[in-house]
């Protein structure tokens, strides 16, 4: 089997749906030891056991990425199993998309403690075994990491704040061997429109994603196994990925 990531531990959060899912099924087909963490405890369960009957090695834990304690005990998990950390895919993330003027500020809240403080959260209390490991850490930003949208005034101060932590993080940790790679997807095809509280936003996603061929959460896996599976030489920092449909 090709397993250019035997010997390796990863680290997927928000795995139970989406990129996540596919992320650590793809990371784990490559040979690497993954451990999916979310709040689902089935969907981690159903994954888990997909791994495993693939041939692969799957670790569950239950976690809440915003809940500091949930973070130590979640890094620790992997550590205290496995002995090592090599690669962290911050992938949680939710996208509650408004106008600003009609903005519900729990949902801007929800998205700063998820998308950015908890991937800040996780990516410090790891930070010690990834350097310890020369490890690689995989920041999920957006196009709208980029590119900031009308009703994405929320997101995308979110997902802007991705880009500009991972890129003073990745001058920070270059000299201990530890590469950052921010992957930025424009519409895949996942969970994420669910939770969007503003009925016309939800509506015009669904539409769109009925008009156009988005993209898989696999296609997004693939990315991010291939920065991850380069010679430690090559440190692959950004990776702008958009359905072709996509303007
Ligand atoms: P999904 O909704 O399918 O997946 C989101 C994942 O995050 C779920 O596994 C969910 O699991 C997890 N999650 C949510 N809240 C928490 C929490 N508090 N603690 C731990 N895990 C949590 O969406 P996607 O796969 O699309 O999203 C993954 C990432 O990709 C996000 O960061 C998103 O912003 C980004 N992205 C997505 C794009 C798209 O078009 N889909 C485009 C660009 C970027 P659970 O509820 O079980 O905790």
């Amino acid at each position: 089997a090709n397993s250019p990531l035997a010997g390796k531990v990863a680290l997927v959060t928000g795995a139970s749906s989406g990129i996540g899912e596919a992320t650590a099924a793809t990371l784990a087909a490559a040979g690497a030891k993954v451990a999916v963490a979310a709040r689902r405890a089935d969907r981690l369960e159903a994954l888990a056991t997909r791994i495993q009957k693939a041939g692969g090695t799957a670790l569950r834990i239950e976690a809440d990425v915003t809940s500091a304690g949930d973070v130590t005990a979640m890094v620790d998990k992997v550590v205290s199993d496995w002995g090592q950390l090599d690669i962290l895919v911050n992938n949680a993330g939710i996208m509650l998309l408004s106008p600003a003027a009609e903005a519900v500020l729990d949902d801007w809240r929800r998205m700063v403690e998820l998308n950015l403080l908890a991937l800040m959260g996780v990516t410090k209390a790891a930070l010690p075994h990834l350097k310890a490991a020369k490890g690689h850490i995989v920041n999920v930003s957006s196009v709208a990491g980029r590119v900031a949208n009308p009703g994405a005034s929320g997101y995308a101060a979110t997902k802007f704040g991705v880009v500009g932590f991972s890129e003073s993080l990745r001058r920070e940790v270059y000299a201990d061997k530890v590469r950052v790679t921010v992957i930025e997807p424009g519409l895949v095809r996942t969970e994420l429109g669910d939770h969007i509280t503003n009925a016309a936003f939800k509506a015009d996603l669904g539409k769109r994603l009925a008009t156009m061929e988005a993209l898989t959460a696999e296609d997004i896996a693939a990315a991010i196994l291939y920065a991850v599976s380069q010679h430690p030489r090559v440190n692959v920092n950004e990776i702008v990925i958009r359905p072709t449909d996509q303007e």
